[in-house]
């Protein structure tokens, strides 16, 4: 799962923003100011995807209803001047979007899980995170020293938490 953290906007003083959109003040042209993701080559597949979700079997897209004002109103938060159709969204880019974000979020679940089962101090967690997402790749060739049975496969987020190096920085 990815949560992006929120920072102040400059734009719009008390209200925050993703601290990947960039903020160009507003000016006569555009007096709500302009912003522009930071990292729009590499943003997380849920931002590809928006606004739509799989559909019950997984297979098809479906867009969801935007309101019209993300909170409370404020009008910093007014989202699309319309909703979004089908044609504003690329179909397999959206699908492959959407399927890699389930797939991650039920990955980044059983991770939780293990963290939850016995949590260290808050300030590890980055390194257990890290440790897991470095071996999500092992190797069938016998020549492999990092050559793992299948049975070790299910085993793997367990190691990282076995091991309790991701501790040491605790
Ligand atoms: S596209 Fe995603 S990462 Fe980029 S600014 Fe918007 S919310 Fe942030």
């Amino acid at each position: 799962m990815i949560c992006l953290k929120h920072i102040p906007s400059l734009s719009f003083p008390g209200t925050t923003k993703c601290r990947f959109l960039t903020e160009c003040l507003p000016d006569e042209e555009h007096p709500k100011g302009l912003g522009r993701c930071s990292i729009y080559g590499s943003r997380p597949h849920t931002c590809r995807s928006f606004p739509a979700k799989l559909n019950d079997s997984n297979e098809l897209a479906v867009l969801y209803e935007i309101p019209s004002n993300g909170r409370d109103g404020e009008p910093a938060y007014d989202l699309c001047p319309r909703q979004w159709t089908a044609s504003d969204l690329e179909p397999n880019d959206t699908i492959q979007s959407l399927v890699i974000a389930q797939y991650e979020m039920t990955f980044f679940k059983k991770i939780a899980a293990i963290w939850n089962q016995n949590p260290g101090e808050w300030n590890s967690f980055p390194e257990f995170i890290d440790i897991i997402y470095s071996n999500r790749i092992s190797s069938e060739n016998k020549s492999d020293s990092n050559l793992e049975s299948p049975e070790a496969d299910d085993k793997r987020l367990h190691s990282a938490e076995e091991s309790g190096s991701y501790r040491k920085a605790a």
